[in-house]
């Protein structure tokens, strides 16, 4: 699919990327006798060929808008992060877990359930303190799996706990975490609902009289 060039960068290596309409990134090496872009060399020569169309592979492949490339080292300190606040979350610790969110930052719990929805910073705040009550001796987190890239880190783990109604609780989670500038953006937590139903909301379904 071609798609016109909207801007420039450099990566790592200082090879001139093209960024495309389409959101995608493509390098334009020049790499004589292979590739002869003489025109990326310079300032009006990358400046000429805006507009001008290049094959984009990953629109074939569905692929998601390119990212700009974040630091080995911010990935890191996000991946620490994020086990941190799972910490938190697991010890009702209301104050870490709200700290951790960025102003515009939201929770995302998925499905359908009672507690499912969108919620933002004051509404997360109310939330991480009642996680307590709920669970008097706080919740039991074990972490499978934690893959970081970019500004995500995700996380595979099993929540256990003992429920205020002396029912065992028992959740398998895929956490998505994005951080911005070492603050929480999204937090979406996908996971078993039916066991959410069952024990946190004590049976009762959204339109259940
Ligand atoms: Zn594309």
């Amino acid at each position: 699919m071609q798609q016109p060039i909207s801007g420039y960068h450099q990566d790592e290596n200082r090879d001139w990327v093209a960024e495309l309409a389409c959101g995608h990134y493509q390098h334009v090496r020049h790499q004589p006798p292979f590739t002869e872009r003489p025109w990326v060399q310079t300032e009006a020569g990358r400046e000429s060929m805006l507009g001008s169309r290049l094959d984009c592979r990953k629109c074939e492949l569905g692929a998601p808008a390119d990212e700009p490339k974040v630091p080995k080292a911010v990935v890191e300190s996000n991946r620490e992060r994020t086990l941190a606040l799972i910490q938190a979350i697991a010890r009702g610790d209301a104050e870490h877990i709200a700290e951790a969110y960025a102003e515009d930052g939201k929770l995302y719990t998925m499905g359908g359930t009672l507690i499912s929805g969108v919620y933002d910073k004051s509404q997360i705040r109310q939330f991480a303190g009642s996680v307590l009550e709920a669970f008097p001796q706080g919740l039991h987190y074990t972490v499978h799996a934690v893959t970081a890239e970019g500004s995500r880190v995700a996380v595979e783990a099993t929540g256990r706990g003992r429920h205020v109604s002396g029912q065992d609780y028992v959740n398998h989670y895929h956490f998505l975490f994005t951080w911005r500038e070492g603050k929480l953006l999204s937090l979406k937590e996908y996971m078993d609902t039916e066991a959410i139903t069952e024990v946190l909301c004590g049976g009762q379904r959204p339109g259940d009289a």
